[in-house]
């Protein structure tokens, strides 16, 4: 991670139907910052890992699922910024060898197996103080990154957009919260701002936001998560979404995938069908990356891989037999 932070590329997309509805769609390339340290995680880590290195710690502790996002990032990150990293892994020990995690091994990270009960601590204070009296020298980054420092990176997205162009909406993507916390915060009120929830959920992600945000930032009234795009919950599509996103990827020329991005794109299409957005309206999507994660998928049979865009890296067993 460099200490210098790249500024990603603002990029206009076309397709007929945005031409027919009269909206213009541009995407905020955050997938591009880092091959690996995709998107967000690499933003919501930024400020996380400088923390790390200030107060002087050993390393970052940190919770994931087996196909994570944030584990795969935060792993290299770490050894970039020769930081130790231990993963807290909901799942299996059999799940060590698939692609995600044995790259944040093969980055340094140090892989620590719980059960879903277990797991379901990883916010619980003493679990927390627990953990920490066993690693005093580390940093606990909570699951995806999402804490006050996380809205930090994230917010400088907003600022970047204030000097690349101008637009009416933001439109993420959004599983914690942190990325929609950090957009709200970095916003000041000045755009819309539409998360579109990638699980299904009881408002508990509009509490979470809030808890997230600083005082100052409560009660800005300019954001809303649309809770009807999570296509039967998280990680969960029918073959024709993935269909829909694949042929949306093609005619614009980016790579989508269909835990998080490609949702996004779906909302968007569905929103716009709907007649949700007025003539001339400017949209910013932000791409979020996540592309590592279609190697789990692949893996699984739940998708083919020559539909979707290459993986950022190949997988390491090939990788170490080439
Ligand atoms: C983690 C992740 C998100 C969700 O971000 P939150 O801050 O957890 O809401 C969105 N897109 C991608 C690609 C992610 O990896």
């Amino acid at each position: 991670m460099r200490i210098m932070s790249p500024i990603s590329a603002i990029q206009t997309i076309n397709h007929p139907i945005f031409k027919q509805h009269k909206i213009s769609v541009q995407i905020k390339r955050d997938d591009q910052i880092d091959k690996v340290i995709s998107g967000n995680k690499w933003r919501k880590l930024k400020y996380n890992l400088r923390h790390a290195k200030a107060i002087g710690a050993d390393g970052i502790i940190t919770f994931g699922g087996c196909f994570s996002n944030h584990i795969h990032a935060c792993a290299l990150a770490c050894k970039q910024q020769q930081l130790s990293a231990i993963g807290i892994i909901r799942g299996e020990q059999s799940n060590h060898n698939n692609y995600t995690l044995s790259w944040a091994q093969h980055w340094g990270m140090q892989l620590s197996f719980v059960d879903r009960k277990t797991y379901r601590f990883r916010n619980d204070l003493d679990y927390l103080q627990r953990l920490q009296k066993q690693y005093p020298n580390y940093l606990i980054v909570p699951e995806g990154g999402s804490n006050s420092l996380a809205l930090t990176g994230m917010a400088e997205v907003i600022d970047e957009l204030n000097h690349q162009c101008e637009f009416d909406t933001i439109m993420s993507p959004v599983g914690s919260g942190g990325t929609l916390a950090g957009l709200i915060l970095g916003d000041k009120a000045q755009h819309e701002i539409l998360g579109i929830s990638v699980l299904k959920q009881q408002n508990y992600l509009e509490q979470h936001v809030n808890e997230l945000l600083p005082e100052h930032a409560k009660s800005y009234q300019n954001w809303q998560i649309m809770n009807q795009f999570h296509r039967g919950g998280y990680a969960k599509f029918t073959p024709d979404d993935a269909q829909r996103i694949h042929s949306f990827a093609q005619h614009v020329g980016v790579g989508f995938e269909p835990v998080y991005s490609g949702k996004m794109i779906l909302a968007l299409l569905d929103l716009m069908q709907a007649g949700y957005f007025s003539e001339h309206q400017r949209i910013v999507l932000l791409h979020t990356g996540g592309l590592q994660g279609l190697a789990g998928m692949f893996d699984r049979g739940l998708l083919a891989k020559q539909d979707w865009p290459e993986l950022p890296i190949a997988p390491i067993k090939q990788q170490s037999s080439s």
